[in-house]
């Protein structure tokens, strides 16, 4: 049976606890806390929570963007991060299997060792599979694997069937294939807790990779240059989505109120890093707006503390550095470079950082005034602390058949961005939240904007709306707003049905839950 930690217990105000500290409200708090062990305590302390009248909420590592988890009054969170197994078959053979609690430096360091595979997923060591698959799951792999959820081939979950009674299922191709789908990509908190991944199949781990950087403070920027840089990035993606010798390389353009950096990682077609010529010919073309200072090649994009989970919590891992032409680079192994020695509880210690965060997925290059409204904004009075992520995307994601088997219907797109700001104090909130929202509606009303939706990025021949794992609540004032996260075609009306089949008292809701 479950461990509950209820109000009394001296380990609630830990056990409670999600990554942003801007929630959740006083009155918003749950009574208990329960930590399973295996899929048989998540069913039975399932229904235990519901027949005592209890909202039960799924946690697996709780870095949640938003409420989900926590705004649950007088609720049950119910806690996964025990499920964190690891498997392969004998030898490495698959099948492969992932808990929902596995942190993905634990699921990258596991399937290296056991099977020499990888999972293409996300950057951060403590982000979990039962949230970051079910809602997509990328990384630096991402252009050339594809998205974590593209691998997925079953999962078991515990549903809520019509009797109110907890029904542990597994999707797979034969069973349940609308389900299946429904959990690849569409995000598992509006189905049912999942208490398995399963892979028949996953991609080789790469042997090698190398990072640089070509950086910019502000102090030397100017309009015209910024804008160089911007279009440059953007028409790079663009021109070699389908070349497959580029899709090693990953980058990630980062605004920030100190400066403006591009951070590379990049590994070749083959896992090597023998010819680096795509990440030379990619960095070359920076040179013409002249980096005003070139940061260590050490300076790793997904270390630096302007990405989600940088910021020193992972202890570097030596590399060699190297010099092709104008670049420094820093030659590791690819699993020293992504997974490091960091490690975790799974606990959340500490008062967590309030934060906000927005997204968006792109089909085009940025244009001059989309690249001037950026300028406008990270000059601007209102931007301190405010970062843009701007990811290479694209590549192997943009296969059009997995449209059809998954619930990730972003598969033209060549960059994701992501918008994020942290602070401490409660008193900043204002200031803050007004920073980053100003930046995003600026952002979306640029003439290559969907003209009737303006503010938002959606779907249109240039954008393509929004990462349902980037939840931002501020799009629930659009009605369009399930268009932005799952598109406008057949995708929310198939979700919704099976919401509908699988949910039918719609137990798993929170405010951006699939709408029935
Ligand atoms: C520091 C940081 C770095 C990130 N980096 C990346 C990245 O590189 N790439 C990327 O794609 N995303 C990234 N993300 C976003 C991340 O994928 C999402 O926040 C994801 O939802 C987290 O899942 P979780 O299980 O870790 O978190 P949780 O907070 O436990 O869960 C998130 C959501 O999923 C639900 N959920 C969790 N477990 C289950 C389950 N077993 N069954 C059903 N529903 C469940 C929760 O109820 C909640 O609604 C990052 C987030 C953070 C905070």
């Amino acid at each position: 049976m479950s461990t509950t930690i209820n109000r009394q217990d001296p380990r609630f105000e830990i056990a409670r606890r999600t990554h942003n500290g801007r929630f959740p409200a006083p009155d918003q708090i749950v009574k208990q806390v329960e930590y399973c062990q295996d899929a048989e305590d998540v069913a039975a302390t399932l229904q235990k929570v519901l027949d005592a009248g209890m909202r039960p909420t799924a946690r697996s590592s709780g870095h949640c963007y938003e409420d989900f988890i926590v705004n649950n009054p007088n609720g049950a969170i119910i806690d996964i991060s025990q499920l964190n197994h690891v498997t392969t078959g004998r030898n490495g053979a698959p099948p492969y299997s992932v808990g929902p609690g596995a942190m993905l430096g634990d699921i990258y360091g596991r399937f290296y060792r056991l099977a020499d595979k990888i999972i293409p997923g996300g950057t951060c060591y403590t982000v979990t599979a039962g949230g970051h698959i079910s809602g997509g799951g990328y990384g630096v792999l991402a252009r050339r694997y594809g998205l974590t959820v593209d691998y997925v081939s079953a999962v078991d979950i515990v549903t809520v069937d019509r009797n109110g009674k907890a029904v542990a299922i597994k999707a797979d191709k034969n069973n349940h294939p609308d389900l299946l789908r429904a959990l690849r990509g569409g995000q598992g908190s509006n189905f049912g807790i999942i208490t398995s991944f399963y892979f028949d199949e996953l991609p080789d781990c790469p042997r090698e990779a190398v990072h640089a950087n070509v950086s910019w403070d502000w102090n030397t920027m100017t309009p015209e240059k910024f804008v160089d840089i911007m279009t440059t990035y953007g028409k790079y993606w663009v021109d070699n989505d389908n070349k497959k010798e580029t899709w090693g390389l990953f980058a990630m353009l980062g605004l920030t109120s100190d400066r403006i950096n591009i951070g590379i990682q990049y590994t070749g077609f083959d896992g090597t890093a023998n010819d680096v010529s795509v990440a030379t010919d990619f960095l070359d073309r920076f040179q013409k707006c002249k980096p005003s200072s070139e940061a260590p090649a050490s300076y790793n994009p997904h270390m630096q503390p302007n990405r989600p989970g940088g910021g020193g919590q992972r202890e570097r891992i030596p590399g060699d550095t190297v010099c092709y032409g104008e670049h420094p680079m820093l030659k590791q192994s690819w699993i020293d470079a992504n997974v490091g020695n960091q490690g975790g509880s799974g606990l959340i210690l500490g008062p967590p950082r309030r934060a906000k965060y927005k997204s968006c997925y792109m089909k085009k290059a940025f244009t001059e005034v989309e690249a001037m409204a950026f300028y406008k904004m990270m000059t601007g009075p209102d931007t301190k602390g405010l970062i843009v992520a701007i990811d290479s995307y694209g590549g192997a994601v943009n296969n059009p058949e997995r449209v059809h088997d998954t619930s990730i219907p972003q598969r033209t797109s060549v960059m994701k961005m992501q918008y994020q700001t942290y602070w401490q104090d409660p008193a900043e909130d204002a200031y803050r939240l007004k920073g980053i929202r100003d930046t995003y509606t600026a952002a979306y009303s640029t003439p290559v904007a969907d003209q009737a939706h303006l503010g938002v990025p959606y779907p249109n021949d240039h954008y393509d709306g929004c990462y349902i794992n980037y939840p931002d609540v501020d799009m629930l004032q659009h009605d369009c707003w399930p268009q932005l996260y799952y598109g406008t075609g057949e995708l929310y009306p198939f979700l919704q049905s099976v919401k509908r089949k699988y949910d039918p008292h719609n137990i798993f809701h929170h405010s951006m839950s699939i709408q029935t």
